[in-house]
């Protein structure tokens, strides 16, 4: 499979890896939205967050916060965004699933685009319903 993260994963891709466990490993995304940006990777090939198995679950969020602590302390983070994209829509662009984590700084012009939308009573009822129905019990 033509994968980047398996690749590295594998070693064909030479990379630092910063952390691993059973089920991921964490790298210095390449392109960083502020330096210090981490990719917390699952080391079986899963397309998106949807693909991921219960089992790894666990594992794979505590490798994002073990990750996440030691980089507020490592820079002195006052905070930071994790963010999983899910499609091409959402701004996926390797579809080997993985976590973001990011430093914010003070003025650091990122913007993750908030728009907000006002429900109606009535479209917050239709909208709650829609999904509730999907959820199993
Ligand atoms: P996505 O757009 O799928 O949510 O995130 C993919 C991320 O992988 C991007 O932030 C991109 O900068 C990063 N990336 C792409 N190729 C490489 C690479 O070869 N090495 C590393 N470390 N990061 C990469
Ligand atoms: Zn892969």
């Amino acid at each position: 499979m033509n994968c980047i993260f398996c690749k590295i994963r594998d070693g064909e891709i030479p990379s630092k890896i910063l952390y691993e466990n059973e089920v991921a490993f964490a790298i210095l995304d390449i392109n960083p939205m502020n330096f210090g940006h981490v990719l917390v990777i699952s080391k079986n090939h899963y397309k998106d967050i949807l693909e991921i198995p219960k089992s790894e679950a666990a594992d794979l969020f505590s490798a994002v916060q073990l990750i996440s602590k030691s980089l507020t302390e490592a820079l002195n983070l006052e905070g930071f965004n994790v963010i999983s994209n899910k499609g091409e829509i959402a701004g996926q662009s390797i579809f080997h699933f993985h976590f973001h984590i990011i430093p914010r700084y003070k003025n650091d012009n990122i913007n993750f685009v908030r728009s907000l939308k006002k429900y109606t009573d009535q479209e917050f009822q239709e909208v709650f319903q829609k999904i509730n129905q999907h959820i199993k019990k």
